[in-house]
């Protein structure tokens, strides 16, 4: 099969049919085989019933339907596991990403040997309130991932090699870092190419604003388990042992000058009157804490299942690489 299309949705039930019409009339003037796999998160409308519908008509759309709403990446997640195509496309349902890009994304994947190409919306049709924040989003988002040559990181319509969707694990809201995802799992062939975008047609917005708080926050941990994931100590242990160092060095200025003073006849005061004991004392304390939280971290590291995993794409050995694994 040559194309997945994979297609997380929430309540849209409107703008599928027309969706999957313009699918089907892209794909067959491509020749292509296909199939498009509808991850219906949740939805509390008719959107389930709409797909079974399509379904009955052409079997080349088939269908996850979650019990409750997940999110997003959950959803993608579900259709990354199940898609068989050699290249797998990822759209909004929302009929903001057009089919009509597809051909072109094949033949970057297929032909130009990108792992993954990214959409650019470079001329939104989305309202300020939202275009404004994403372009900070993107810049701070191309610093910590280190993919410079992107812009739209959180672009609904991608392409990936096949076996780029099968080595990484999209959970929680991570659906905006997919590139950094993939990146960190090895493919590093990642592209971008620039594609039309239009307003919503039916149905409203899934995501408020506060998905700038949160894509922030998402980004720290993706920078932080990135780094430090599987060695927490060098990052605790070294703010630690910085804040302990600088508090103990303090204490002992603070009482040397108490001593200082009472031998020498100047006038003197308790210790705990001045300011720089207590600056010492949180200093220590703190550092302590860290190191703590560092050696909790390695111990979490030594029992988790995956401690020794890594992503391995070759391998001349005695060893059959597939009892390896199991
Ligand atoms: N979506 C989903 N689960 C959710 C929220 C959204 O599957 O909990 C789907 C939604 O139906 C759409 C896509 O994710 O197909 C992008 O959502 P939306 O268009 O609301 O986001 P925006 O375009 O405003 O960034
Ligand atoms: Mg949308």
């Amino acid at each position: 099969m040559d194309i997945s299309i994979v297609i997380p949705l929430y309540n849209e039930a409107e703008s599928l049919p027309e969706l999957v019409e313009w699918i089907e009339r892209v794909m067959k003037e491509n020749n292509f085989t296909y199939e498009v796999l509808m991850i219906n998160d949740g939805s509390t409308d008719s959107s389930w019933q709409v797909i079974k519908r399509l379904h009955n008509s052409n079997p080349c759309v088939k269908g996850v339907s979650f019990r409750r709403n997940y999110g997003k990446s959950p959803a993608l997640n579900t259709g990354f596991e199940r898609a068989q195509g050699d290249v797998v496309i990822t759209m909004d349902a929302d009929l903001q990403d057009s089919p009509d890009e597809i051909p072109a994304l094949y033949k970057m994947i297929m032909e130009e040997d990108y792992d993954l190409v990214s959409g650019w919306k470079k001329k939104r049709y989305d309202p300020k309130s939202k275009t404004i924040p994403t372009k900070l989003f993107n810049a701070t988002a191309r610093k910590v991932s280190g993919i410079k040559n992107l812009h739209d990181f959180n672009c609904g319509l991608k392409a990936y090699r096949k076996e780029v969707v099968k080595h990484i694990e999209v959970y929680g809201d991570m659906h905006r870092y997919i590139p950094y995802l993939a990146k960190n799992a090895g493919f590093t062939k990642i592209g971008e190419k620039v594609v039309q975008h239009q307003a919503r047609k039916y149905g409203v917005t899934k995501f408020g604003l506060d998905r700038f708080v949160n894509g922030y926050l998402d980004l720290l941990t993706l920078w932080f388990q990135t780094k430090f994931g599987k060695k927490p100590m060098h990052f605790f242990g070294l703010l630690g042992s910085i804040m302990f160092f600088v508090g103990f060095i303090a204490v002992i200025i603070v009482g040397a000058l108490k001593l200082y003073n009472m031998y020498s006849g100047h006038s003197y005061r308790l210790v705990t009157d001045s300011p720089y004991f207590y600056l010492a004392l949180t200093s220590m304390i703190l550092g302590t804490l860290l190191f703590l939280a560092g050696f909790l971290g390695e111990l979490i590291i030594r029992h988790s299942s995956d401690r020794n995993h890594y992503e391995i794409s070759d391998a001349i050995t005695d060893v059959d690489e597939k009892e390896q694994k199991q």
